[in-house]
């Protein structure tokens, strides 16, 4: 089955007379439980859902893997796998262009505890320099907002060797367009929020595994930490994934078309975008990706050339986040550099059927 139709079907239930294909959200604090609970496939609605069940059945299958933990945002996904594969003394290898949150929940609450932080940039494969000793290594690919791609598969293998475990946060390009877990990753991580339900209307993030064992550990978190999602997020999440294929497929033709105008203008600098030949990162992104995602970036030369480009946009919302079915654009340079006016450059734009745009949080 190709991909565009194994989003229609995933996770479904089996065919059943007067039966809906996809089952409402089950809104559900606790359920009935009569006589012994071990019979009970669902107890207390912190511990379990049917809505979550059947969205995470679904991603297992789009990844690839063994098991899928559904959390209420990326953040609440990344802090499970972290928290569950850490400890004080351990060494964690983190991209140091990575997601702003991960990267200050890494080097704050994570130092914090005592666990070592290496950062180091995922262009040129630069982490691999900095495995030894390592307990984890997150990769970030394509790196949001600098569209920089890493070579999972030469990471992965670099850090199983070192005795490393591997996750990969996937969210620009979503499970269709990477198979991290094929690539060598032993978690493959994506916020949900973005191109994965595509449509801007809820905050969701999940792990998937290669080994089921992290699922239990992953579960096992999620209940004492209480990062549960609502069944409605992830009863509209699962509605979304069947057109996923359709929606990254549009997004990414567009985000390339967009690129390709960008690359024309002399007033562009710095355009990043993984699909287009003769980005730096297109040689390994065409290998190990089948959609490079809806995210571009590109800077220009002032502030004031940049917020007369966004005023002239017409069908550009000026918004963060990506991967919805509006395009949008931010000028990420602000808040950079400390300063509360800093003089601004670069700008990110992100299609909305396509892959392009960039931004962090
Ligand atoms: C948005 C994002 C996250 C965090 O996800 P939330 O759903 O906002 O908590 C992590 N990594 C990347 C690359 C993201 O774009």
């Amino acid at each position: 089955m190709n991909d565009a139709t194994r989003v229609t079907r995933a996770g479904l239930p089996a065919a059943a007379q007067g039966e809906p294909f996809l089952p409402g959200p089950t809104f559900a604090g606790t359920y009935h439980l009569s006589g012994d609970p071990a019979s009970a496939a669902y107890t207390y609605g912190r511990y379990g859902n049917p809505t979550w069940t059947g969205y995470e059945n679904a991603i297992t299958e789009l990844e690839g893997g063994a098991a899928t933990v559904v959390f209420s945002s990326g953040m609440a996904a990344i802090s499970a796998t972290l928290g569950t594969t850490l400890k004080a003394g351990d060494v964690l290898v983190m991209p140091s262009d990575a997601y702003s949150s991960a990267r200050l929940l890494a080097s704050g609450y994570f130092a914090g505890l005592g666990v070592e932080v290496r950062l180091a940039p995922t262009a040129g494969n630069a982490q691999q320099a900095h495995l030894q000793g390592a307990r984890l290594l997150w990769i970030e690919s394509p790196s949001n907002p600098g569209l920089e791609v890493a070579d999972i598969a030469l990471l992965a293998e670099a850090a199983h060797a070192a005795g490393a475990l591997v996750a990969v946060d996937s969210t620009t390009p979503t499970c269709l367009g990477q198979q991290a877990l094929a690539l060598g990753a032993d978690f493959s991580f994506s916020s949900d929020t973005k191109a994965t339900t595509g449509h801007s209307d809820l905050i969701l993030g999940h792990v998937a595994v290669r080994d089921a064992a992290w699922a239990d550990k992953l579960h096992a978190w999620r209940r004492q930490m209480g990062s549960v999602p609502g069944p409605m997020e992830v009863w509209l999440a699962h509605r979304s994934l069947a057109t996923l294929h359709l929606r990254l497929e549009r997004q990414c033709n567009n985000a390339l078309a967009i690129a390709g105008f960008l690359a024309s203008r002399a007033e562009v600098r710095g355009l990043r975008y993984p699909g287009l030949p003769g980005d730096p990162a297109h040689p390994i992104a065409s290998r190990q990706m089948k959609f490079c995602g809806p995210v571009l970036c590109f800077s220009l030369a002032s502030q004031e050339q940049a917020e007369r480009f966004l005023q002239h946009c017409e069908l550009v919302f000026e918004a963060t986040s990506f991967g919805g079915i509006h395009t949008t654009a931010e000028r990420r340079a602000r808040g950079f550099s400390g300063s509360l006016h800093p003089p601004l450059r670069q700008r990110s734009v992100r299609s909305p059927s396509s892959c392009t745009g960039s931004w962090r949080e």
